[in-house]
């Protein structure tokens, strides 16, 4: 008998094409997204289910999911999904980690950029028609990156990518990380970065910039005693989860100009309030979650996401199972 997959979103054609070969698919085709009761309601009797990043699969929603044999998360993060209870009841939980790490990288740097040079606020002088002097010696006036120190939590996949990129600005790279690798040793020795603690990197770095999973530990990691260990005038830049920083704490060091400015793709809740105080400050560059949104990227995760399922579905071991205790149960 054909295996029912629920897809909470409409993903690019490449992967539901090699679904709808395999499977019985049942896609939600709404804009807004399904919530957590109509995930429950439309994924009944489904043995694959695939996933958004703004899903959340908790506790309940696994329990009452009692055909599910595997989640396919479209995303390389996967902190909307319950690992633990998931394992406990034997279902696999992919991702797709990888193919977005260069794209993320480039949104990361484009982040650096704009927060720097104070690009976005430029635009809009020139929209609301306030350029009215053709040069002036202090307008806008931005801070360099060429030779700076950049501060890269987390040395990953994306992290790296990031540093890779920063070569060419000429900059010195700080990084931490829990455990030192072949891959960490390898891009210390390649672009002479140096691993240090969260605090050190927080003192010496012009531009923060993370790259950690969202995890009970990192859970607001960068707090307003983070914060404050940043020199006044540097930059930070967030594209991994909105959490890990302390939403409130930020508003703050921004608004005080202790900070310099911040680039964000990711919030405390998203989307991001409409009365958000981020949404006043002049200083902040925000962008809606697009980190790995270019349209190559996006085939080839709708193409991966597929391939887990159906490897998952056909009783191989997906390739990127971020679950692999569910094998020995
Ligand atoms: P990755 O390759 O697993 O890298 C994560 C890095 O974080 C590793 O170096 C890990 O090293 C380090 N780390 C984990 N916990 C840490 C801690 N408590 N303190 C310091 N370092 C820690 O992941 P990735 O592919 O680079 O992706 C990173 C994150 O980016 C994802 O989890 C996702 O949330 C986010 N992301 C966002 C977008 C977007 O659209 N904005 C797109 C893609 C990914 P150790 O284990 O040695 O500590």
């Amino acid at each position: 008998m054909t295996e029912r997959v629920f897809v909470t979103r409409k993903i690019p054609e490449k992967g539901l094409k090699l679904l709808k070969d395999e499977v019985e698919l049942h896609i939600w085709k709404e804009e807004f997204p399904p919530t957590k009761e109509e995930i429950i309601r439309q994924a009944k009797d489904s043995s694959g289910l695939i996933t958004l990043l703004s899903d959340s699969i908790d506790a309940e929603v696994i329990d009452k999911l009692s055909d599910l044999k595997i989640i396919s998360q479209y995303a390389v993060g996967y902190d909307n999904i319950d690992i633990e209870k998931a394992t406990e009841k034997k279902i696999m939980v992919t991702n797709t980690p990888g193919v977005l790490t260069e794209t993320t990288a480039d949104l990361t740097w484009a982040l650096i950029f704009a927060a720097s040079r104070r690009i976005v606020e430029a635009d809009r002088y020139v929209r609301n028609k306030r350029w009215e002097v053709a040069w002036s010696p202090e307008l806008l006036l931005g801070k360099d990156i060429y030779g700076a120190t950049l501060g890269i939590i987390g040395l990953g996949r994306i992290g790296t990518a990031v540093a890779k990129r920063a070569k060419g600005f000429s900059m010195d790279i700080l990084y931490t990380t829990r455990s030192v690798s072949k891959k960490t040793k390898l891009v210390e020795r390649e672009l002479n970065a140096t691993r240090c603690n969260l605090d050190n990197l927080l003192e010496k770095s012009d531009i923060v910039t993370i790259h950690v999973p969202l995890t009970e530990e990192t859970y607001n990691m960068i707090g307003s005693r983070e914060l404050s260990l940043m020199p006044k005038g540097s930059i930070i830049v967030n594209t991994s989860r909105g959490p890990i920083i302390n939403q409130d704490a930020l508003i703050t060091k921004l608004s005080e100009n202790h900070l310099f400015a911040a680039g964000l793709d990711v919030f405390q809740n998203e989307p991001l309030e409409t009365d958000s105080k981020l949404l006043q400050l002049e200083n902040v560059v925000l962008a809606p979650h697009i980190g790995s949104a270019s349209i190559a990227t996006r085939e080839k995760m709708s193409t991966i996401c597929a391939q887990n399922l159906i490897q998952g579905l056909h009783g191989e071991t997906p390739e990127n199972l971020v679950n692999p205790d569910v094998l020995d149960m």
